[in-house]
């Protein structure tokens, strides 16, 4: 038999809300998802035109209603980044190599994640 021990409870990578705020949790490789955050993705995957028909087609107002969708995305994809960087460390793996990893230095890799 296997038995699991964590000290701290699972966490949704994209809001950090914990296992026992969400209704679901799915987990991926080193993160984890929400139901709240899968149905934000999903409008936001709806709100997305198929086909981009590039920046000086859109309206002010369009670009302006799209700003915090994209800030949200950049937000969520630095989130599991960070989660990322995180368990490696958590794992003893070195500033260089993520920062190899990364293409910059150990010294970047260590004031932009640490
Ligand atoms: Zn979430």
């Amino acid at each position: 038999m296997i038995t699991i021990t964590r000290n701290s409870p699972l966490r949704c990578s994209f809001c950090g809300k914990d296992e026992k705020e969400v209704a679901r949790l799915i987990g991926g490789p080193n993160v984890h998802i929400c139901d709240g955050c899968v149905g934000t993705c999903n409008k936001i995957l709806e709100a997305t035109p198929a086909e981009f028909a590039g920046w000086d087609k859109m309206t002010d107002a369009q670009l302006l209603s799209g700003l915090k969708t994209a800030e949200a995305t950049v937000e969520a994809t630095r989130a599991v980044l960070q989660a990322q960087i995180e368990e490696l460390r958590r794992r003893a793996i070195s500033w260089e190599a993520i920062g190899k990893a990364l293409g910059i230095s150990r010294q970047a890799a260590w004031e932009r994640f640490s």
